[in-house]
C-alpha cells in the first residue's frame, strides 16, 4: 500500500486516503470541495434554525438525506418563530419590570426557553434540537409558575 503524508499534521495515509485521519484535512480536491460544500450547508442549517435534521453525516456519500434546505422553511414556521420570538421578548420585557418580586424570575426563565435561538443551543448536547413543543411547554410551566407567585406573593 502506498502512503503519502498529511500536508497539515504529517501523519502517515494511505495514498487513497480522502481525509487526514488524525486532523481532518482534506487530501484531494474533490475533498476539499466537497468540505467546503458541507460547512457551507451546516451553515445554511443554522441560520434557517429548521429542527429535526441533526445526526451524522460524513459527506462522502453524497446523500442529501441529512440536511434541509432553507427553502424548505415554510411559511407556518416562520410565523411560528416570530411568534416564539415577540412572546419571549415580550414576556422577558414585562418579567423585568416586575423584577423585585420573586414569580418575574420565572417568566424570565419562561421567556428566554422559548427564543428559537435557545433550541438551536440545546441541539449542541443532544444532537438534535428539542422540539417546539418542548419549548413551548417549558414556557407555560415557566409562565404559569410566575403568575402564580405573582398573583399568591
Ligand atoms: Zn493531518
Amino acid at each position: 500500500m502506498r502512503m503519502k503524508t498529511c500536508p497539515r499534521c504529517d501523519s502517515s495515509l494511505d495514498d487513497e486516503a480522502r481525509y487526514c485521519v488524525d486532523c481532518g484535512a482534506p487530501q484531494t480536491e474533490d475533498a476539499a470541495e466537497e468540505l467546503d460544500e458541507y460547512v457551507q450547508r451546516q451553515a445554511q442549517q443554522m441560520t434557517a434554525g429548521s429542527g429535526g435534521a441533526g445526526g451524522e453525516n460524513d459527506g462522502t456519500d453524497g446523500g442529501e438525506s441529512g440536511f434541509v434546505p432553507t427553502d424548505q422553511l415554510t411559511d407556518r414556521e416562520q410565523l411560528w418563530r416570530r411568534g416564539c420570538y415577540v412572546l419571549g421578548y415580550g414576556t422577558i420585557v414585562v418579567a423585568l419590570t416586575l423584577v423585585p418580586q420573586i414569580g418575574a424570575f420565572p417568566l424570565i426563565l419562561g421567556g428566554i426557553a422559548i427564543l428559537p435561538p435557545i433550541r438551536r443551543l440545546t441541539a449542541e448536547p443532544l444532537g438534535s434540537p428539542l422540539k417546539r413543543e418542548v419549548m413551548a411547554g417549558l414556557y407555560a410551566v415557566f409562565a404559569l409558575l410566575g403568575v402564580a407567585l405573582l398573583v399568591l406573593l
